[in-house]
């Protein structure tokens, strides 16, 4: 599995210091459920930190497509992403009580550490994240996707069966046949 590593190094040197930084990583899948979901493109992401004196802020952009198949007539499709995303990344050393640590654990905001000598922040998990956030729990192929037939399994996107006339509730059969004697 490749890594996506934010250089901090620039940053480091004072506050105020700003650092742009673009890269693409192939990511071949993600693990989604009991699925793997395929990356069609690789993952570009774009950075823009900025040592805010207590924290370096992370401003990102994700952009990358996956293949995903519909939820309603089972058909692969491409799916574009396009996500912001937000993350904090703090010197370790600063937190000199564990209590620290607690009260930063309840903040919302996606926040790594780091420590005095490192030059870069490992953040591939936190890209994992974002992308599996950003999978909808039912991918449709286009909204108005029709789905597949119940009766005969049709794509019916693509064919028009004549299933659904034939459809009728078991219950109406036995009436049809009822006769008052
Ligand atoms: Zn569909
Ligand atoms: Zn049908």
């Amino acid at each position: 599995m490749k890594s996506v590593q934010l250089y901090i190094g620039e940053v480091k040197k004072g506050t105020g210091r700003t650092f742009f930084d673009l890269q693409e990583e192939v990511f071949p899948s993600v693990r989604l459920g009991r699925e793997d979901v395929l990356f069609t493109q690789p993952v570009q992401i774009e950075v823009h930190l900025v040592n805010c004196g207590s924290e370096i802020l992370v401003e990102g952009r994700l952009r990358t497509a996956l293949l995903l198949h519909c939820a309603r007539c089972l058909e692969p499709f491409l799916y574009p992403m396009d996500i912001p995303f937000r993350l904090e990344l703090r010197n370790a050393s600063r937190l000199t009580r564990p209590s620290d640590f607690e009260a930063e654990a309840e903040e919302t905001v996606e926040i790594r550490y780091f420590t005095e000598e490192e030059n870069y922040v490992d953040v591939t998990q936190e890209i994992q994240e974002i992308v599996l956030l950003n999978v909808p729990m039912k991918p449709l192929c286009r909204p108005d996707c029709k789905g597949l037939c119940p009766v005969c399994g049709g794509n019916r996107n693509e064919v028009q069966c004549h299933c659904e006339e034939q459809e009728i509730d078991p219950r109406l059969v036995v009436l049809r046949h009822w006769k008052p004697e």
